[in-house]
């Protein structure tokens, strides 16, 4: 880390009293350039509202901030907002809300307008967070964000891989991931155990019909996904998934050119979208 840059947070930091918390997943960044590249992965300009989960001492904000046209930064941890008054007091383009980001109505913070999502994440609710602004259908252009690697690596998954699952084809569904880099724990304040990666993911325009069938979609592969060890046969049937019998899911299988053996990380995003159709048959 530049001395000079972790020297200047530190001190906002002690001068504000402020401890960091392992409960609310903070590792702070200071490095410029990380910064900088972060911005540029999220592709920001002056038409953009960003909306930033978890600013924390508001390093990765103001670099956001001289970007956008503004900032609405969402921060859990009251201790931070007095910090993050004193560093972002030049910035008129910034909204800090001091609330719970699973807590907080997006869609009533922004009307019609262009949303990129940044973030260096709190890790420990990654998937409430990429899930909640995926399927509440949150209308944002892109989503670029900080995450534990191995979280990066589950978001571009693709069948049959061990790291496959439930967030893979969310995702998939909605959006189109490329991770963009790798920070490795040295980049962080405390240094996190684990190595990090930025993933972008760019919203996919739906269709009016995956809109509308999302739920039923994401139903069947939880469901699938809650037993990933047993047969899709089985799990679907031990979910008793839409109320269907042992009977009629092996049926639905059969006509989704399935077989009923089959596990759940064998199948494609659109072997999923076939059986759900098949299924409500
Ligand atoms: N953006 C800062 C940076 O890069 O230096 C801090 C990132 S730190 C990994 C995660 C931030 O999210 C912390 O400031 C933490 O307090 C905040 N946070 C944790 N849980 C949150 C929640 N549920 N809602 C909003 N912010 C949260």
């Amino acid at each position: 880390m530049a001395d000079q840059d972790y020297r200047r947070m530190q001190e906002v930091l002690a001068r504000h009293d402020f401890h960091f918390k392992k409960k609310y997943g903070q590792n702070f960044l200071t490095r410029p350039q990380l910064l900088n590249d972060i911005a540029d992965g999220a592709k920001v300009t002056e038409s953009d509202t960003v909306i930033e989960i978890g600013p924390g001492a508001g390093t990765l904000t103001r670099v956001l901030a001289e970007r956008a046209k503004r900032v609405i930064a969402i921060e859990i941890d009251e201790k931070l907002i007095p910090v993050l008054d004193e560093t972002l007091a030049d910035c008129d383009n910034v909204t800090v809300i001091n609330a719970d980001i699973l807590k907080v109505d997006l869609d009533e913070l922004v009307s019609d307008e262009s949303v990129k999502v940044v973030a260096n994440l709190p890790y420990y609710i990654t998937t409430p967070i990429i899930m909640g602004l995926l399927e509440k259908n949150f209308p944002f252009e892109n989503i670029t964000v900080m995450v534990q690697k191995e979280v990066a690596e589950r978001m571009e998954a693709v069948a049959g891989s061990k790291d496959y699952g439930a967030l893979s084809l969310a995702v998939e569904y909605y959006t189109r991931p490329q991770i963009l880099f790798y920070v490795p724990p040295e980049y962080f304040v405390p240094r996190p155990k684990v190595g990090s990666a930025v993933i972008s993911l760019e919203k996919k325009d739906l269709t009016d019909q995956m809109r509308e069938q999302a739920p039923e979609v994401f139903t069947v592969i939880r469901a699938a996904f809650n037993q990933r060890r047993k047969s899709m046969v089985n799990a679907l049937s031990n979910a008793a998934v839409f109320g269907a019998s042992r009977e009629e899911i092996a049926g639905a299988l059969e006509a989704a050119g399935l077989e009923a053996g089959i596990r759940a990380e064998k199948l494609t995003l659109d072997d999923f979208i076939r059986l759900t159709e098949c299924l409500k048959g």
